[in-house]
């Protein structure tokens, strides 16, 4: 099953719009139509300027998160209907600094996937355990229970619809990477777990790697069978850096 690459730039809290314009001047001409899917997710207020700019480019775009109502007394939330006014094509779920953080919940995300794909948003569900899980063991509990709880109301038929980003959070911004061997195996397993709900619709389902990717180190993660991308944080930030990595995934 031959599946597109996919590479996508969290930028997380940085970037005004006009930082995010000096982004775009570099990177978008260096963008074509045949290589890995690119997909951009700006903080809120740079959203709407970077899905103008990039409406008839091959480069896409993705918000960092997503409520699952469309209107209501929810202070701070952005709905779907909100997001596609602008532009947006889709929505990073369940980042670990989103879990961390902010309280976001399996229970919560079991909601705002299928909530995405109903509404036309590409979901980018993160998924990963932490480093004191591992080391207990519990890499395997912790991502079947987060695969399948935040999937729970996800038809099969839309499985292929979603894209699964494996970040273990001990590897997020702290320059340790996982060795591919680690990464093959956890995101051979999500596949298996997807195997579980729809066999075929498992092939199609991009899985990404995340945790400080890096131009050298982008093309061997990118190589291993079950890995179809990276979403990539810190190297995302500039744009030299970040289309080498997009370069990379072409390759692998
Ligand atoms: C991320 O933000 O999802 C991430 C993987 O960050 P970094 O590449 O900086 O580790």
């Amino acid at each position: 099953m031959s599946r597109r690459p996919y590479v996508a730039a969290n930028w997380k809290m940085n970037k005004t719009a006009s930082e995010a314009d000096e982004f775009l001047d570099s990177f978008l001409p260096s963008q074509s139509a045949d290589g890995p899917e690119v997909v951009l997710c700006p903080p809120w207020l740079a959203l709407e300027r970077v899905a103008g700019r990039c409406a008839g480019t091959p480069v896409r775009v993705a918000a960092q998160n997503m409520f699952y109502e469309d209107s209501g007394a929810f202070t701070g939330e952005v709905s779907a209907p909100m997001l596609l006014d602008i532009g947006v094509d889709g929505a990073v779920l369940g980042h670990s600094e989103r879990r961390q953080f902010f309280g976001e919940s399996d229970e919560s995300l079991a909601l705002k996937v299928p909530k995405a794909i109903e509404a036309g948003l590409e979901p980018i569900l993160c998924v990963g355990e932490s480093r004191a899980e591992r080391e207990s063991n519990d890499t395997e509990a912790v991502l079947s229970h987060q695969v399948l709880t935040d999937l729970a109301e996800v038809h099969s038929d839309d499985l292929g619809k979603v894209v699964i980003a494996y970040e273990p959070v001990w590897a997020i911004g702290t320059g340790l990477v996982a060795t591919p061997e680690q990464a093959q195996e956890a995101c051979e397993f999500i596949r298996n777990l997807l195997r579980t709900r729809d066999s075929e619709r498992a092939g199609q389902v991009r899985i990404l790697y995340g945790g400080s990717v890096k131009p050298d180190n982008a093309g061997e993660l990118m190589a291993l069978p079950d890995i179809d991308g990276a979403l990539v944080g810190g190297a995302a930030l500039d744009p030299a850096d970040f289309g080498a990595i997009v370069a990379a995934s072409s390759a692998g």
